[in-house]
């Protein structure tokens, strides 16, 4: 007996129409171009370099120009006079961390009062994220990506460095616009479609959603083709049929079409990442070539060793995003999935926000939205418990088989807190059976490689982009230690993350 399953992206349901949050605000911290900066060097840390290698005491890193340009033990660094030196004897450094599950203009944790988008940027940031992948939803054409990545670039946002897929390809009659948006939405939707000429894509920009329809092969391509040229860095798409709660009735991207999209991508150096949340769905986005998918199958355990072996031997990426069901899809069983007053979390979440998520409003219209089959006499939280059970089982087994895998949230849905979820997600990951060192790698390198950038990001290493953190504690005793971070550095440069707490607290507005 089903006893439910997801709603991914769902937050949607409630932003579609505001759309692409406002982003006129500026902070006050000026920011200054890496070319413009002293060398820095952090010194006397133990290094957790993100490659897998043992942690190393007493080591030197010296960063100039934005990236890293030595990495040696103490003493037999070379330090540049003039250096900001930064003694973080005793203190532990890690790469920065990557969410590579990202919606943007979905950002707040409360329906109907989303942050400006770049809230939710400056909070990704103070939490020591220093990359993102955007993966479609609202907002999310190439131009709103490429203006936010310019506003970084000038120093009039203080942003994680962007990555971006654009609006994401679906079909007409899908997941999400035809899934969890208002009718309303869904009438707009069908009649821009009427007025696109079929081998056209559908592009929903105009009502706030960075979805496009595509209809026809020759649309997928123009899609594909449009993002390329636009610099996206990987293409989305969704594959998703059901089950419930988005029924079993919507048409599923075929094999076809996805290896058409495959196709095109692979002609401009681009992957293809799918959304999935059934077994068949995933066997679908990996037989029409994709290079991984977005979720994972929550219920029932993953029965099939032989298939996470083959997603292993394909060098299959799967980014479990366990927050999205430990948070808000939990919220079907239980009224509040993990506590709200966890004060790393309220560091940059109002005491407003929380009582909005516990108003029992929000709650109920959240369980109205779905169907979700609780079996009678079967206690809900007891229903939540098998469920989680079963997915971290599902992501163990697949770490287990060696399937690559990468870390990401799907920040933009209520319950999924902006930063704070990052650090959760590698908890959660730790639970589902990862040691903190594997959890971090997939937080930090396997994300990278994922992106496609791992040549320039992800470890700390001579030559890569210098994102990393200083915690207190060593997250290799106990993953929650991540959350002793004390500084974050952005492309070489001293994250002022006080003056950022101030410009970042969300509230109501
Ligand atoms: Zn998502």
């Amino acid at each position: 007996m089903r006893t439910g399953t997801t709603a991914l992206c769902f937050a949607t349901v409630f932003f579609c129409v505001i759309g692409f949050a406002s982003h006129t605000a500026r902070y006050a911290t000026a920011a200054v171009s890496a070319a413009d900066q002293s060398d820095l060097v952090v010194t006397g840390a133990t290094l957790i370099d993100g490659t897998g290698t043992a942690s190393r005491p007493g080591t030197t890193i010296v960063v100039r120009d934005g990236r890293i340009a030595s990495v040696a033990a103490d003493g037999e660094a070379e330090i540049p006079s003039g250096a900001t030196v930064i003694d973080a004897a005793g203190k532990f450094v890690i790469p920065g961390l990557t969410d590579t599950h990202v919606h943007f203009g979905l950002g707040s944790p409360v329906a109907r009062q989303p942050d400006t988008i770049d809230k939710v940027l400056g909070r990704l940031l103070y939490y020591g994220v220093t990359s993102i992948l955007q993966l479609g939803a609202t907002g999310g054409s190439t131009d709103s990506i490429n203006a936010l990545v310019e506003r970084r670039a000038e120093g009039t946002l203080q942003a994680p460095y962007i990555y971006g897929t654009g609006g994401h390809l679906t079909l007409h009659g899908t997941h999400p616009v035809y899934t969890i948006f208002p009718s309303s939405v869904q009438a707009f939707a069908d009649s821009l479609s009427a007025a696109t000429p079929m081998n056209d894509p559908v592009d929903l920009y105009s009502l706030g959603i960075g979805v496009s329809f595509v209809r026809t092969k020759e649309a997928a391509r123009k899609a594909v083709q449009e993002r390329a040229a636009g610099g996206m860095h990987a293409i989305k798409i969704t594959v998703e049929s059901g089950p419930t709660p988005f029924g079993d009735d919507h048409p599923q991207m075929s094999v076809e079409m996805i290896r058409t999209i495959v196709d095109e991508a692979a002609q401009h150096g681009l992957r293809v990442f799918a959304h999935v949340t059934s077994l068949d769905e995933l066997e679908a986005a990996m037989e029409g070539g994709a290079a991984g998918v977005v979720h994972t199958v929550e219920r029932p355990p993953f029965p099939d060793a032989a298939l996470a072996q083959k997603m292993a031997d394909a060098n299959f990426v799967v980014v479990p995003t366990i927050s999205i069901y430990a948070g808000l899809v939990s919220l079907w069983y239980v009224d509040e999935p993990f506590s709200l007053d966890d004060s790393f979390l309220t560091e940059t979440v109002s005491t407003e926000q929380v009582a909005a998520l516990r108003n029992p409003r929000f709650i109920q219209g959240f369980r109205r939205s779905g169907t979700v089959h609780v079996e009678p006499g079967i206690d809900p939280a007891h229903a939540n418990r098998i469920r989680m059970d079963d997915l971290l089982s599902n992501v163990g087994m697949l770490h287990d088989r060696g399937v690559p895998m990468a870390l990401g949230t799907d920040t933009g849905n209520p319950y999924v807190f902006p930063g704070f979820s990052v650090h959760r997600e590698l908890e959660l990951l730790v639970q589902a059976g990862l040691t903190p060192m594997e959890a971090l790698e997939m937080g930090t390198r396997n994300a990278a490689e994922l992106i496609g950038v791992g040549d320039e990001v992800g470890t700390i290493e001579a030559g890569k982009r210098a994102d990393f953190l200083v915690l207190d504690k060593n997250p290799l005793d106990d993953i929650r230690n991540t959350r002793t971070l004390e500084m974050v550095i952005s492309e070489g440069r001293l994250v002022d993350r006080k003056a950022l707490l101030g410009s970042v607290k969300s509230g109501i507005r």
